[in-house]
């Protein structure tokens, strides 16, 4: 990959890293706030769902943040770009959309069609969730 677009990509990673991190901030300040002096059943109820769906997309952020993390180590060592499985360099295109992705379209989609027949019974919301996290 040329100099430039590894520079263009170190940058959009970079951004979404301080991004995720500064999110990832206020969903902590945002739980300490809720340490709070609820005592009605059901507004703790409430808070306990408000609370599980925040660590949820903390968790799937968590997981970017180490796949964008990931991502910058490979530029800084150079591997940025090519596929996990075949080695190939994945199209510019597809990284664009995807920056942290490590696998070109072709085997991305073998991979999902693998991982659809391993884990059938998986839910469709883990697999929606990774497909977004790459
Ligand atoms: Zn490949």
């Amino acid at each position: 990959m040329e100099r430039t677009d590894l520079e263009f990509f170190r940058k959009i990673l970079v951004q979404q890293k301080d991004e995720l991190l500064r999110k990832g901030l206020c969903v902590f300040s945002d739980l300490r706030e809720k340490e709070s002096n609820l005592t009605d059943p059901l507004d703790m109820a409430a808070d306990y769902t408000h609370q599980s769906c925040t660590l949820q997309i903390c968790d799937r952020e968590r997981r970017f943040l180490k796949n964008v993390t990931d991502a910058l180590e490979l530029i800084k060592s150079g591997e940025y770009g090519y596929c996990e499985t075949c080695g190939e360099e994945i199209l510019l295109a597809r990284l664009k959309v995807q920056p942290v992705t490590r696998h070109c379209l072709e085997c991305k989609i073998n991979l999902e069609k693998r991982e659809k027949t391993t884990f059938y019974s998986a839910s469709i919301t883990t697999h929606r969730m990774e497909a977004d996290c790459e």
